[in-house]
């Protein structure tokens, strides 16, 4: 180890030598002999102090580039070659710490932007990118107000009431509704934190269109009722004419509602995970004869109906499901159709996969409809289907228990030619009959 200590044992050193040459050869020689000496100690430290310079210049410091010295300037690149070491550990250790923070964020379902003092972006996710339609890259230091431009976002911004989260609907990309609500941290930096909403709140307009088409279902029957009920109650002497149409007309109503309670009931028990289906080998042509039985007690004859199973294959499946999707399509069959029309019933074997359907000769359908006919209480001619006992719910029940077995419900249909509703089942649930 160079220190103080052997610097000045070296200076004593010489000067004692050059006292010896002096005393031996002179002084003059003596003071010769000191000036080399200097010299070649300001020679040492500037070829030595040209080294460091050298090596301060290179933009890549690493430790194993640092110039070999000798002398006091061993000890000075050794602590060099040290610290460098040191800082290089310590820059390895921040990045993979960077690192792991970035690949966590980027895994993060929300997304998040860190704002400055003025709200300028400093970084962000990539889902907050894709929430809000920033680019890491070329937009850090802009102002967020310059990206996010919907006025609600700049008066959150501005209002500085950050303890409820703002509900925005993002224009850039259609159908995105996202959360956003600013974490103040720090040194008045502000995270903004984004989450895509869409489903919470697609589910949110369903629950309030659904109360809202039910409140609605329920008033019109309700205010028959209460109407007749109030001029019953304040009428002393009625008609027993009055009296039979009333009492019919009640019933009527009341059965409406009945019907659609039953219907509600029957829909949040298939919508219910918890409610498996109970699998068991059905019978379809034998289902379906008694189907046939009751489609011929609901038209009165007023239609031609027929049943033709091409396949004696069983299903795999809940047989009071399947009765109930199949009894809508036929019931909506005789409903839709005009009277002296044709509805045919039909059970197949296509391609290995089982086929239901029932075609009709009705009124059918515009294209445009089709889409939406599984939606609930979606009806192209709302007087036509509560006149004929409708609730709106038919097709929303078939479709559930459609794809509770894993089957497709089709829809084709020809406006003034008639309607085919198909169901397909899986080649897994067939069942080989006797
Ligand atoms: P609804 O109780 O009104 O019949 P559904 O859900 O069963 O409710 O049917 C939705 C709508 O689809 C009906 O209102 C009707 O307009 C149309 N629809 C259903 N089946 C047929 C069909 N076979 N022919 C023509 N239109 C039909």
């Amino acid at each position: 180890m160079w220190n103080i200590w052997q610097h000045s044992f070296n200076i004593v050193f010489v000067l004692m030598i050059a006292a010896v040459a002096g005393m031996v050869f002179g002084a003059l020689k003596a003071l010769i002999f000191l000036c080399g000496v200097l010299l070649w100690m300001v020679f040492h430290h500037l070829r030595h102090m040209v080294a460091l310079e050298r090596w301060l210049r290179v933009s890549d410091h690493t430790a194993a580039s640092i110039p070999a010295g000798s002398g006091a300037w061993d000890d000075v690149f050794a602590h060099l070659a040290r610290y460098v070491r040191q800082h290089s550990q310590s820059q390895e250790r921040l990045s993979s710490a960077l690192e792991r923070m970035q690949s966590a964020t980027a895994a993060m379902p929300d997304g998040v932007v860190i704002l400055d003092e003025v709200n300028r972006i400093e970084w962000c996710n990539p889902v907050a990118e894709q929430h809000l339609g920033i680019n890491l890259e070329l937009d850090t230091g802009q102002p967020i107000i310059h990206l996010v431009r919907q006025i609600p976002f700049v008066e959150y911004l501005a209002a500085r009431r950050y303890s409820n989260p703002l509900i925005l609907k993002q224009m850039r990309q259609q159908g995105l509704i996202i959360s956003l609500q600013l974490v103040p941290y720090g040194y008045h930096q502000k995270l903004l934190i984004s989450r895509d909403i869409t489903r919470f709140e697609k589910i949110e307009t369903m629950r309030r269109d659904f109360i809202a088409n039910v409140s609605h279902e329920l008033r019109t029957p309700l205010t028959v009722i209460g109407g007749f009920l109030e001029t019953l109650s304040s009428t002393e002497e009625i008609a027993p004419e009055f009296n039979r149409r009333a009492l019919a007309l009640m019933t009527e109503q009341a059965t409406r509602m009945q019907h659609l309670i039953e219907d509600l009931l029957v829909l949040s028990r298939l919508e219910d995970e918890q409610n498996k289906v109970k699998e068991k080998p059905v019978d379809v042509a034998n289902l379906l004869s008694g189907l046939l039985r009751e489609a011929e007690s609901l038209s009165a004859g007023r239609h031609r109906i027929t049943l033709m199973i091409d396949s004696r294959e069983m299903l795999c499946g809940s047989e009071e499901e399947l009765r109930s999707a199949f009894g809508n399509l036929i019931s909506n069959a005789i409903r839709y159709t005009p009277d002296q029309g044709e509805i045919s019933i039909h059970w197949e074997k296509r391609n290995g996969q089982g086929v239901f359907f029932v075609q009709d000769s009705g009124i059918g359908i515009e294209p445009e409809h089709i889409p939406r006919l599984t939606e609930r209480f979606y009806r192209i001619d709302s007087s036509r289907s509560r006149e004929t006992g409708g609730t709106g719910l038919g097709l929303a029940i078939v479709k559930h228990i459609a794809s509770r077995h894993h089957a497709r419900l089709e829809i084709t249909s020809q406006v003034g030619k008639g309607s085919l509703f198909a169901i397909w089942f899986p080649e897994k649930l067939m069942i080989a009959g006797d």
